[in-house]
């Protein structure tokens, strides 16, 4: 086979191969909120499993620069061949000699552009003084983290995350870790991110803009803290409140403590849906975490108790513990769904919740009283079918067994 055969066999293939898988990212980014650009290095310390000429990962919208294989050995090799794969998301790296088993290092200079898709690391923009600015936020589940940083994107190739960002000095930057140290030079400011614990890549996440905040410490000393847009912090008072009681309930319930030794919230003009539960950074549409007594009504203040106690149960059900594939999607999102309502009737025993968790369950037995309808467990093949298993029966119709189960 030549070498183009070679590389076509890796294309169209529902998963990575596994020659080489990820024990650890050191991911270097630097934002030009401006030009709405980025550019980046990520070195991922890899474990050759099996010798090859070839290391396959994932890749999607990135120009990718310098790549280069350093063994244990401190040899260095650069790839012949580097080849993006656009349609099936993949960047192939072929070496001219085999790289034999044991660890070492692939270092990959790329950059790329802050999209307005919402997805991947995006932009979006709010008003500060009268003035329109750019605000950067990741959206990375399922697939997007690919559009972010070359990476092996799959839910069971975990990994610790060591992030460094060079941002705008004025602006404050959130990711899943807290920051360990600081440095201001002039207009720039680079800012160092503690190392995660072993996580999925889909729950890596970043926010760089201008935030009021507030925080409080749970009773097992974790900090929380909320960040609203600017002026606003009063209307995160209640999300802090209830993300603070559903810490301590799931910490005693789990009889699990929470990894992580903060939990941050943030609220965006700009979400693909209501919110994410990216490790330690749990990402909000700005109306789905906001709460104004004066504004807001009864049935809005239950939704967000629901929503962030859903956001703060998948701390645990899926950033914990991850399901293997997209396939059991519905153990994340029926058990959180399920759970939210829960909790929800521990710190809110008063609005009777659980009265309504038949109207929670009604969407899904909608869609399941169609031709269409599928078990709750989707068969996933490509990660490109994931997008159908986030909807009612997986959410709505999952939950329900899991309270029967419960029952
Ligand atoms: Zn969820």
């Amino acid at each position: 086979m030549d070498q183009k055969q070679n590389i076509e066999q890796f294309k169209g293939q529902p998963r990575l191969p596994k020659f080489a898988i990820p024990k650890s990212y050191h991911l270097y980014l630097r934002l030009d909120l401006s030009a709405c650009t980025f550019s980046g290095l990520v070195n991922i310390n890899l474990s050759i499993l099996d010798s090859t000429k070839y290391v396959v990962l994932n890749a999607c919208e990135l120009s990718v620069h310098q790549v280069l294989f350093t063994n244990s050995l401190n040899h260095i090799f650069t790839p012949c061949d580097v080849v993006l794969d656009a349609d099936n998301e993949i960047l192939v790296l072929v070496f001219e000699q085999v790289l034999g088993t044991g660890e070492g290092v692939l270092s990959i200079e790329f950059s790329g552009a802050l999209n307005e898709q919402l997805k991947g690391l995006y932009k979006c923009s709010y008003v500060d003084k009268g003035v329109r600015k750019n605000m950067a936020v990741t959206q990375f589940e399922a697939l997007h983290a690919r559009r972010c940083f070359p990476c092996w994107d799959e839910p069971a190739l975990k990994a610790t995350f060591k992030i460094t960002l060079d941002l705008p000095s004025e602006l404050i930057a959130l990711s899943n870790m807290p920051i360990s140290d600081e440095k201001i030079n002039g207009n720039v400011k680079t800012v160092y991110f503690e190392e995660s614990p072993k996580m999925s890549s889909y729950l890596v996440a970043l926010a760089v803009g201008l935030f009021d905040h507030i925080e409080e410490t749970t009773a097992d000393g974790i900090k929380v803290g909320v960040y609203c847009p600017v002026g606003k912090s009063d209307e995160g008072k209640f999300a802090l409140e209830v993300a603070v009681k559903s810490l301590e309930i799931f910490t005693r319930y789990f009889s699990m403590p929470y990894l992580l030794p903060k939990l941050d919230m943030v609220a965006v003009p700009e979400f693909f849906g209501g919110a994410m539960e990216n490790y330690g950074l749990i990402i909000y549409r700005e109306n789905e975490m906001l709460h104004n007594d004066l504004r807001s009504t009864a049935a809005k203040k239950q939704r967000l108790t629901i929503v962030v106690a859903h956001e703060v149960a998948h701390q645990w059900f899926g950033n914990l513990v991850t399901m293997e594939w997209w396939t059991h999607l519905w153990l994340n999102e029926g058990f959180a769904t399920w759970i939210s309502y829960m909790a929800t009737d521990m710190m809110f025993p008063e609005w009777k919740i659980w009265t309504q968790f038949l109207q929670e369950t009604n969407g899904g037995l909608r869609l399941d009283a169609q031709e269409q309808s599928h078990p709750i467990e989707v068969k996933i093949q490509h990660a490109h079918e994931v997008d159908e298993a986030f909807d009612a029966i997986g959410y709505k119709k999952g939950s329900a067994v899991i309270r029967m189960l419960q029952g």
